[in-house]
């Protein structure tokens, strides 16, 4: 499992290599346990993987949903290498240990582990690990639009790093960006020109008192929103003709994200029926749904008893768990490796933890298939 998890590490699914050499490490891993797999790749070096270990079909299956790519090394200095997959003091180090590839290492293990025991499956465990969670989820969005390829699940596990804490929900993602146009002039005659830098004024004076409405969540608190980036302006002697901003925005289960994008929408709609060059324009970046799974639930309650664990619990980061929740099966996230070690340099998962999540997705997979 070690040598699975380097391997998947030196693989280097950065957002620049794409996801194709981390996929045919594990096709080549789960064809060790005579488990056939699929590769589905586009753009040269995108991919998923996807695997269905067959059974009986007495029960539904469990879905077991993971993602290949991880974020880039970063700007800061790393003492091992990013992506060496270095082994010192019972740890890995390397970026996508924690973030997640422990957790790929730890259920193809379980699997391989499953199968080769021999165990009679009542029903069928399906693995995926899809490309570019950490950018657009283009992979998760492009496993659940073949959905009609797959059986019914009796729920979805997300291995990402969570420290082995059994989490239910996480609030959404919805980023956009605010664009004025204007008209460009020569920097000696503005008179003649519209500047998107003072129309962006407006926008900034108008999002400093706005407030999105939502009532609180008891488990994710509020929906918030911040304004990140902002770009404007070519050269010192040139009217800008557009500024940009980007808005991030964490939404609650109940919100919709249309409507608030309608309701930046109006208010940008009033600026301009009391200026007639004021121009501006919303666009989404990336979305990603809040995700909330009953706690209460048949699913949820057998996970916790194959865990041994009863506490659930929400976090502050976004997964792809709700675009596999839109198959229609509950979601847990729950998996080795500390989040707090994801993105940053020097980032690594105790071997032993890795471990520890193989024997727990085997006891997962004997509970829900057995
Ligand atoms: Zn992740």
């Amino acid at each position: 499992m070690k040598e699975l998890l380097k391997k998947l590490i030196q693989a280097e699914s950065t957002p620049d290599k794409g996801e194709l050499a981390a996929a045919e490490v594990i096709s080549a891993e789960l064809g060790r346990s005579g488990i056939d797999s699929r590769i589905d790749s586009w753009d040269q070096t995108r991919a998923n993987i996807i695997a269905q270990v067959k059974s009986a079909g007495h029960k539904a299956a469990l879905l077991f949903a993971c993602h290949l790519d991880v974020v880039g090394p970063g700007e800061a200095a790393w003492e091992k290498p990013a992506f060496g997959g270095v082994e010192s003091d019972g740890k890995i180090y390397g970026r996508g240990s924690a973030d997640m590839k422990g957790g790929i290492a730890a259920i193809v293990t379980a699997i391989s582990r499953v199968v080769d025991s021999g165990t009679k499956l009542q029903g069928d465990i399906v693995f995926a690990a899809a490309a570019g969670e950490e950018t657009d989820s283009c992979g998760a969005r492009r496993f659940i639009s073949d959905s009609g390829r797959l059986p019914e699940f009796v729920g979805v596990v997300i291995p990402e790093p969570t420290d082995f804490e059994i989490i239910t929900a996480h609030r959404g993602m919805l980023w956009l960006e605010v664009a004025t146009k204007g008209k460009a002039a020569h920097g000696s005659t503005p008179h003649l020109g519209v500047n998107a830098i003072t129309s962006m004024r407006s926008v900034l004076d108008e999002l400093e008192n706005y407030e999105i409405a939502a009532e609180p969540h008891k488990l994710l608190g509020e929906c918030s929103m911040s304004i990140n980036t902002i770009a404007g302006g070519k050269a010192l002697n040139v009217v800008p003709d557009k500024c940009s901003i980007g808005i991030d925005i964490r939404t609650l289960p109940a919100q919709n994200h249309q409507d608030i994008i309608t309701d930046l929408e109006k208010n940008f709609a009033k600026l301009k029926a009391g200026n007639s060059q004021f121009d501006a324009e919303v666009s989404v970046l990336r979305q990603v749904q809040a995700l909330e799974t009953d706690c209460l639930c048949d699913f949820v309650k057998d996970f916790c008893s194959a865990v041994q664990d009863s506490k659930t619990k929400a976090v502050g980061f976004t997964t792809d768990g709700p675009y596999f929740a839109s198959l229609g099966a509950p979601v847990v996230i729950f998996g080795p490796g500390k989040p707090q070690l994801c993105h940053k340099p020097d980032e690594y998962i105790q071997i032993s933890d890795v471990e520890k999540a193989a024997e727990y997705y085997k006891n997962i997979i004997l509970k829900f298939l057995t």
